[in-house]
């Protein structure tokens, strides 16, 4: 089977400063991958590769086979590749139900502008996505806080606001940057399991960069593991957990 997601030989660099240096993986349908590294590696820069919010140096990405690397980023989140947390777009304004509305929006025929303006043809995708927003608020239990405007949200419910968003679009391959950061064991084990049923129910694939190892072994179908801009290191959790190179880089310190 063709993998999903296909990184080849990418590269990034800012200046002199090589963020990625050819990296190359697979990501199969329905996987949940997990990106480690230490601080600085070029995992988020990675995504951005992938999502398209950055340009590659050299190298592509294909999704489905098809190139997607370097074209619009609006264009590859319509598309079904999607990067959410670290600097997610959350409209403080509005309600959280508003913003899993729009980010619909983000994603269907009718513009922005029309659901901005009330058009009828805004108006009728409001009701069609309405029930969806409702489903998303319900499956990341926040039914409670749907009415809230976003700028009253402390920091946990805004990471899973960014995640509503995420989900809202309506994602094949969901990029996750770091969304266990800053929560407790709890949440981060909520969040794990949201993640897994998002895999399980929805046949979502995700890609995941972490920090918490616990969460990460425990989550992960593989692992690729990046090193000041390159790939050390590439398998299952416990493939990984014995790999010297990585116990060295990385795990031991
Ligand atoms: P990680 O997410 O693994 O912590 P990053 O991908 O954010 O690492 O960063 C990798 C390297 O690239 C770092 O040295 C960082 O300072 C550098 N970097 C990231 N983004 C930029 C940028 N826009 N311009 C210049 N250097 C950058
Ligand atoms: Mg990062």
């Amino acid at each position: 089977m063709t993998p999903i997601l296909q990184v080849k030989g990418v590269t990034k660099r800012f200046g002199g400063l090589t963020a990625n240096n050819s990296i190359s993986f697979d990501v199969a349908e329905g996987e949940i991958l997990s990106v480690i590294g230490p601080n600085g590696a070029g995992k988020s820069t990675l995504f951005k590769l992938i999502a398209s919010f950055l340009r590659t140096s050299s190298g592509e990405v294909l999704f489905k086979g098809q190139r997607i690397s370097n074209l619009a980023p609006h264009k590859v989140a319509r598309m079904g590749v999607v990067r959410t947390f670290q600097e997610t777009t959350i409209f403080r304004s509005m309600t959280v139900r508003e913003n899993v509305v729009v980010a619909h929006h983000l994603r269907s025929k009718a513009s922005l502008l029309g659901f901005f303006l009330g058009t009828s043809q805004a108006r009728s995708d409001e009701a069609e996505f309405g029930v969806s927003a409702d489903e998303i608020i319900g499956f990341l239990g926040m039914d409670a806080i749907r009415d809230e405007l976003a700028s009253n949200l402390p920091q946990g419910h805004l990471r899973a606001l960014g995640m509503a968003i995420g989900l809202a679009t309506n994602p094949t391959v969901l990029l996750l940057d770091e969304p266990f950061a800053g929560m407790n064991h709890d949440e981060t084990m909520r969040m794990v399991s949201l993640v897994r049923r998002l895999r399980d129910e929805r046949g979502v694939t995700v890609l995941l960069v972490e920090h918490d190892m616990p969460a990460v072994m425990k989550i992960s179908d593989r692992i690729v593991v990046i090193n000041f801009g390159e790939k050390i290191a590439e398998g299952t959790p416990a493939e990984i957990q014995s790999n010297e190179k990585v116990i060295e880089a990385y795990l031991g310190s």
